[in-house]
């Protein structure tokens, strides 16, 4: 390594966000980003580790980790991007977004504060972006085959992108206005601003991949004109059905998906047109989101920033522990509490609590009736159950519901059904060693193979697409 004895000299410091104050006055990026000079310090902290396994286990594109840690130390930056690139398609997007499972599996993480490896991929992204060493790249020369992909939400683009690179023609249909799927539509602004999709997705186009937006594959043109026209198909619709829940009042004015609620909010900030009927805004509202998880997290964020009054999260599992679960031992993702950045901005949350109704007055949401649970293990032991607690009914007042609960995969698709489709018990896409499903020719990637996952494992998922779908061309040819 560039310095041996780097975990030793120095800590890990992250570079932090913007205040509290200021950044809830906006939908800017909060996180800051770590300057060159502090990105060569941490990255002098990776150790000779032996055993990497923030590459071989963590990281699920199998970024090499240490050999671009070791780069930038010696101060070779487009060496450490060329290593870089080799694995992910998208740092930039990884980079500000992941929750870093590298980092979780970190050797130096034993002991001490792991790697700031997400920090350190996209300052490194950036500088590339910045200083020139990106550079639009299209193949010199392009094979026969075209491929249609699908969506063009992170799985859909890395597909795209490394078909591209291979001397795939590639065209790219989206149903939405603009392309990036959830990157674009779903994570707030606050998170991921969109002109750094915005960015790649002009690069892409100057390496040669068309996209076709406002494109209902299904609707506005069939899969069997596409089949015709296409010597290989790959879906990436993603996995965006809703969990609900279907308890009394759930008709009532006032009560929401959480995607239906975030994308409104990116439509808005794009300048997107929308229907002043169907808009929903936490403005002076009190809010109540089911759901304790990141995209719960991420409407807690939006209703502050929207003016709300106040914001209640409710989550039916108990609180985690504040440090790493047995459990969960090094190198496994660690069950353990988080707090968000929108958690220090505002708003409360309840653990181990269900919803148990919505009240309200002439159909029009007003409160939600709520219990405490507890969580008791299963008969045969293996796991926990939660069971009611008597007498720990409350109530809360509510003006607005998110429902955030998680998705059921890719909900009801006449697009699968049309094409006859196989799923899995969980109702996604089933797919074989090579991402092709039951129907020669035709591939899934992202979500809806996996269900409703990380954009590192789409990312992952539509690299390994790519690979299938070259094999299956390279053998009809
Ligand atoms: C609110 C929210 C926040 C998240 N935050 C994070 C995060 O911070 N970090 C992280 O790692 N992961 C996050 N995730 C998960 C991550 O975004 C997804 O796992 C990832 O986007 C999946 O990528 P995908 O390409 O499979 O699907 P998507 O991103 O869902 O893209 C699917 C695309 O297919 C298009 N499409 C669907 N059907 C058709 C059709 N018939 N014709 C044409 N186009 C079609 C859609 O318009 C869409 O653009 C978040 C998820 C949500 C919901």
């Amino acid at each position: 390594m560039g310095k041996p004895t780097g975990f030793l000299d120095y800590e890990r410091k992250e570079p932090g966000y913007r205040s509290k104050k200021e950044r809830l006055q906006d939908y800017k990026a909060v996180e800051l980003q770590a300057d060159d000079k502090e990105t060569i310090i941490q990255s002098a902290r990776c150790m000779d580790c032996g055993i990497p396994y923030c590459h071989a286990y963590g990281c699920p594109v199998a970024n090499v980790i240490p050999e671009f840690n070791d780069l930038i130390y010696r101060n070779n930056w487009q060496g450490a991007l060329d290593i870089l690139l080799s694995t992910n398609n998208f740092p930039e997007f990884t980079g500000r977004v992941c929750p870093a499972p590298c980092e979780a599996a970190c050797v130096a993480g034993i002991n001490q504060e792991p790697i700031t490896i997400r920090q350190i991929e996209l300052a490194l992204i950036e500088k590339g972006f910045k200083e020139g060493y990106l550079k639009p790249q299209p193949p010199e020369t392009y094979l026969q085959a075209q491929v249609a992909v699908i969506g063009a939400g992170p799985a859909g683009l890395a597909v795209a992108d490394s078909l591209n690179k291979a001397g795939y023609r590639v065209t790219v249909f989206d149903e939405a206005a603009e392309p990036g799927g959830i990157l674009r539509y779903g994570i707030p602004d606050f998170k991921l601003e969109k002109w750094v999709v915005e960015r790649r997705v002009q690069m892409m186009q100057a390496e040669g991949i068309v996209f076709e937006t406002g494109v209902k594959v299904g609707v506005d043109i069939s899969f069997r004109y596409l089949k015709s026209r296409y010597a290989a198909i790959c879906l990436a619709c993603g996995a965006r059905g809703p969990r609900d829940l279907p308890i009394p009042g759930r008709d009532y004015t006032g009560i929401y998906f959480a995607m239906d609620y975030l994308t409104q909010q990116n439509k808005r900030l794009a300048g997107e047109s929308l229907r002043p009927s169907t808009e929903i805004t936490a403005a002076n509202k009190a809010v109540v989101i089911i759901g304790g998880g990141d995209t719960g997290s991420d409407c807690l964020g939006t209703a502050l920033r929207q003016g709300a009054r106040q914001v209640t999260q409710l989550e039916i599992l108990p609180e985690p522990p504040t440090e790493r679960d047995s459990s969960t031992p090094w190198p496994m993702w660690p069950l353990m509490l988080r707090d968000t950045h929108a958690h220090k901005e505002g708003g409360s949350r309840r653990w181990a609590v269900t919803a148990k109704a919505f009240i309200g007055e002439n159909r029009v949401l007003k409160r939600v009736a709520c219990i405490e649970m507890e969580w008791q293990p299963t008969p045969d032991g293996k796991g926990h159950m939660p069971i009611e607690k008597p007498g720990t009914e409350f109530d809360i007042e509510a003006d607005l519901v998110i429902l955030a609960m998680g998705f059921i995969g890719p909900g009801p698709s006449k697009l699968v059904d049309e094409i006859g489709l196989e799923l899995d018990d969980r109702k996604n896409v089933k797919v074989d060693h090579t991402q092709m499903t039951n129907v020669p020719g035709v591939f899934v990637a992202g979500d809806m193979t996996t269900g409703q996952s990380l954009i590192v494992h789409a990312i992952a998922n539509g690299r390994k697409a790519s690979d299938g779908i070259q094999s299956y061309l390279e053998k009809q040819s």
